[in-house]
């Protein structure tokens, strides 16, 4: 997961999202979900992935990673709680909107 935290830097993920097609990889790297870090061969398995619960429990995952338990429960011990600051983690949008 810190690689993950690392390449959602947003210079790091443009250059993930925006890499050179490679025909070795599934769908020559051009669908790649960031933060499972894994490559889909058309937008709709990774759309299908983006709906997924293995898709959201990473975000949540990625979200929380960055504050331990230890820390949160050291916070609320002192009194005055502020709840751990959230990362923003977001699907990355698609070139194609999802029909609601
Ligand atoms: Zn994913």
């Amino acid at each position: 997961l810190d690689q993950i935290t690392a390449d959602l830097r947003p210079e790091q993920a443009a250059r993930l999202l925006h890499q050179e097609p490679d025909p070795d990889l599934p769908g020559s790297a051009r669908f790649y979900c960031l933060h499972c870090a894994r490559y889909f061969v058309d937008l709709s398995s990774m759309t299908e992935h983006f709906r997924s619960k293995v898709h959201k429990r990473r975000l949540k995952e990625l979200r929380e990673e960055p504050y331990t338990q230890e820390e949160a429960e050291r916070a609320a011990g002192m009194g005055s709680y502020i709840p751990p600051k959230k990362i923003e983690v977001q699907t990355q949008p698609l070139e194609m909107e999802e029909s609601s």
